[in-house]
């Protein structure tokens, strides 16, 4: 599968435990908490965790981590499958939600209490700080620790009940408050949370903390590799902890692995929320966004993101991924996959002067440069034509090797032109461009030696569509947004989207699909908007362009 490279070295873990027999069939999870939409970081999670189960012939499970109803909602719990989906995943079994867990989660607490594993805390949080200690110091046991099974038990199933405030009191484990590991100094199991939740409504008024649900969730659905960032390497002695402590009817084990950064990014959930409900974009799929959804109604493909997922490997450190890895992926893909097409952004009108008015000849154009299965359509040419303002000077050098006055140009997929005269607008600008077309040269050079200086893309003004094209760039100009000190809502690249209202496209890009993907000859990779494009009103996004221009030197 090409999603799990064997140098990923959590392939070679598994490789090995199901040679020695710790595990018999491999079983991962991708869980996410449905507090936001995906983002590219996720997207390496996905890859990795369902790409393991795949390359194993395992299973992999898509659990929603739901413990903290205040930030979480329904519209993510959709747009989270939508996205798992759409990158070319499916998971086993219907979708679980540690919600559903949450009577076996309480049992086990009870259970601890009973051990004399857990006691109900009354500790405010400015006093739990205090007796916690330090990175330095030791913490100190809270007078709460000592309370007997019989009395937290009582508290417990009042806390349950309702009885107290937010905030009063909190479960804890009762481990060690002067491990040098902060995790295990009497960590916090429950919380009290008068919130109604999305799954479980009004059923509960005390949530489980992730360290407290997280490994249970994993027992209880059999998971054998539990796969996660490296920030939680520090909380896998708790992870295991908890394991040891309580009946659990399996035993995974916890794996950390580098997360996903990219420069000229922001991969966090709450600062993409940020730039959505501040408006800085257009919603969580804004093209600009690296949301799996952004990046779809951008144009990027699940294949290229896969792709790149593998491209960047998996390995024990936290690097910056350089964004261009990313284009590049999408670039390779889209150059080999999607059709040529031929737009016209800055339309400049070319009147061949010695071609009827009513005449249309139906030519070819190949659909790829190299792949002919993906066939050919056909293009009208037509006396009247719109060419990019950006291919025609008056007057230019040598190095300009496109149309100028009195010279030869050739159109993409068609015949050599001349330019003989402009004629000027009102604004002092050229209205129009007045040439002649040289006999027989589609397809061949003209009869007298001359070579045409270039080629241009053109669209038949009669036989053409205006089309609306958004042209998008990087959301940041700065490479480290939100590293250190940088304000990240301060760095926001303000020409990060073009609107150009009135594009030329040739008459068979109307009919694209939503979300189909084309080469805009000359310009860069676009795709039909998923959401607004029609025949009657098309609309293209640009997703990259030909070239990397941001690392070009001066
Ligand atoms: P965020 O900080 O964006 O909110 P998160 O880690 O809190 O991310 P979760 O919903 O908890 O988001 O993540 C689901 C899974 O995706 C977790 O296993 C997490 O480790 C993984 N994940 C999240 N961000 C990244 C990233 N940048 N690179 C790799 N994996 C990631
Ligand atoms: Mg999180």
């Amino acid at each position: 599968m090409e999603s799990t490279s064997p140098s990923n070295f959590l392939h070679a873990i598994i490789a090995r435990d199901l040679a020695s027999g710790r595990v018999s069939e491999v079983v991962t999870r991708f869980p996410p908490e449905p507090n936001g939409y995906l983002h590219v970081g996720h997207a390496k999670s996905i890859c990795l965790n369902f790409g393991l189960a795949q390359a194993f012939g395992g299973r992999c499970n898509l659990r929603f981590d739901d413990t903290n109803p205040g930030k979480e909602s329904p519209e993510y719990v959709a747009s989270i499958q939508e996205d798992v989906r759409w990158l070319g995943f499916e998971w086993s079994g219907p979708v679980r939600y540690a919600s559903a867990y949450f009577q076996q989660f309480y049992d086990w607490a009870v259970h601890l209490v009973e051990q004399g594993h857990a006691y109900v805390c009354d500790l405010d949080a400015e006093q739990a700080r205090e007796y916690r200690g330090t990175l330095t110091q030791p913490g100190r046991n809270s007078p709460c620790r000592e309370r007997p099974v019989r009395e937290n038990l009582d508290l417990l199933a009042r806390m349950k009940a309702g009885e107290f405030d937010d905030g009063s009191r909190v479960l804890r484990a009762k481990i060690d408050m002067a491990s040098p590991n902060m995790n295990l100094r009497d960590p916090i199991l429950y919380r009290i949370r008068k919130l109604a939740h999305h799954q479980t409504g009004s059923d509960w008024c005390i949530y489980p903390t992730y360290d407290f649900a997280h490994g249970q969730e994993d027992a209880i659905e059999g998971i054998t590799h539990s796969i996660c960032t490296l920030e939680f390497e520090d909380h896998r002695p708790l992870y295991d902890w908890l394991l040891e402590h309580l009946p659990v009817p399996s035993r995974p084990r916890q794996y950390e692995f580098g997360r996903l950064n990219l420069n000229y990014t922001v991969t966090s959930k709450r600062k993409l929320g940020q730039l959505v409900d501040e408006g800085v974009v257009d919603g969580w799929d804004d093209p600009r966004l690296p949301t799996i959804s952004g990046m779809r109604r951008r144009g990027f493909t699940p294949r290229a993101i896969r792709r790149f997922c593998d491209m960047i490997g998996v390995t024990r450190s936290d690097g910056v991924v350089d964004v261009a890895m990313l284009e590049h992926a999408i670039r390779d893909d889209l150059n080999e996959n999607a059709p040529r097409a031929m737009c016209v952004l800055r339309p400049l009108k070319v009147v061949l002067t010695d071609y009827p008015a009513d005449r249309t000849d139906w030519l070819t154009a190949p659909n790829h440069p190299t792949r002919a299965e993906l066939g050919q359509r056909t293009l009208p040419f037509t006396r009247e034509l719109y060419i990019d303002a950006d291919d025609f000077r008056e007057a230019a050098s040598k190095k300009f090797k496109r149309l100028v006055l009195g010279k030869r140009v050739r159109l993409r997929n068609a015949c050599v032109i001349e330019a003989d005269e402009v004629v000027m607008g009102g604004d002092g600008a050229v209205a129009e461009v007045r040439a002649h077309t040289i006999a027989d040269t589609i397809g061949k050079d003209p009869a007298d030696g001359s070579k045409p200086r270039g080629v241009i893309h053109w669209v038949s003004a009669t036989g053409g569509r205006r089309a609306r094209v958004r042209l998008y760039d990087r959301l940041f100009h700065h490479q480290a947004p939100d590293r250190g000190e940088n304000d990240f809502m301060a760095l926001v690249n303000p020409d990060s989207l073009q609107l150009v209202s009135d594009a030329w496209i040739e008459p068979s890009l109307a009919e694209a699909l939503p979300e189909q993907n084309f080469q805009f000859e000359r310009e860069g990779y676009f795709v039909a908007d998923r959401y607004e494009h029609s025949a009657e009103a098309p609309v293209f996004n640009r997703t990259i362009g030909l070239r990397d221009t941001w690392n070009d030197g001066p």
